[in-house]
């Protein structure tokens, strides 16, 4: 799924595709569950706007249009925000991925999972938003309106703050892993970049959060803080069907030191990682390095 490294390696690289371009057409696919606002009222209101900015909060994108309506885009876990002339084997089906290379791949063709598909007045690239799984949302917010969805936010997980970590973990009842990827508290973090914080804090994931002193809560925030900004350093995680917009991977998945390496060797002292399940996420630690 993609989180805040993800979402924001999306939107510097969308931006050139979307911003200052006006649109001349969106297409749909049928009304279902993926749009909180009708794909009819969508197409008839984005056509002939332009996009002014695109914003991040957490893990969502805002697209503020000339009219000062807002877009908003949340990319779910199978998401995939990005150019008709990107080039990646994760926009392929299973038996085309088979076997040709990036660069001997046909341009993307709109399929059924591609719910908007938008066409500039300048004929250039398209932008595609797909979503295989539909567990992405798009929904148009007019001026000055709000979503329960990002009232609820906290501070974006890039500005982590110990000490905010500290009071938030006071009357907590929960292990601290569930406290970063409550999205009240920090907006942003998810399952992999709480697990590799933590191991950076030599926290482990199952400790009671109101049991952290003052000193492990700002570790912890120096830790989101870095760890968010080496994965968009790096182009982000590029694991399962997450794909940047103009379909480089990432290569953070190759700096994990904990997250999905369970029963291999912890980069500092060797001990095997372990997996737990913690409030019904996965969770990986080293038993040595994290008290
Ligand atoms: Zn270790």
């Amino acid at each position: 799924m993609p989180e805040l490294p993800e979402v924001e390696v999306t939107r510097r690289r969308i931006v050139p595709l979307l911003v200052g371009r006006r649109i001349e057409a969106v297409h749909t696919t049928p009304d279902s569950y993926f749009f909180l606002t009708p794909p009819d009222v969508l197409r008839d209101r984005v056509a002939d706007r332009t996009v002014t900015h695109l914003e991040r909060k957490g893990k969502y994108l805002l697209a503020v249009l000339d009219d000062d309506c807002r877009l908003l885009i949340h990319l779910g876990m199978t998401g995939q925000l990005f150019s008709s002339e990107a080039r990646s084997v994760r926009l392929l089906s299973a038996t085309a991925r088979s076997s040709l290379a990036p660069e001997e791949q046909d341009a993307f063709r709109a399929d059924e999972h591609t719910h908007l598909a938008v066409n500039f007045v300048d004929r250039g690239p398209r932008v595609y938003f797909r979503d295989v799984r539909k567990f992405g949302k798009v929904m148009l917010l007019e001026p000055g309106e709000s979503h329960p969805r990002l009232d609820r936010l906290g501070p974006d997980a890039l500005e982590a703050d110990g000490e905010l970590l500290f009071r938030a973990s006071r009357k907590r009842k929960v292990p601290v892993k569930s406290l970063l990827l409550d999205q009240a508290v920090l907006a942003g973090v998810g399952n992999i970049y709480a697990d590799e914080a933590l191991f950076r804090a030599g926290v482990r994931p199952g400790r009671g959060a109101a049991r952290l002193n003052r000193r492990e809560c700002h570790d912890l925030a120096t830790g989101i803080r870095s760890v968010l900004k080496r994965s968009i350093e790096t182009g982000g995680s590029s694991i399962s069907d997450y794909v940047s917009p103009d379909g480089r991977d990432g290569r953070f998945q190759d700096e994990r030191r904990v997250y999905a390496r369970r029963g291999e060797a912890c980069m500092v002292c060797g001990a095997a990682i372990r997996r737990r399940v913690i409030g019904q996420r996965s969770s990986h630690y080293c038993p040595v390095c994290q008290s």
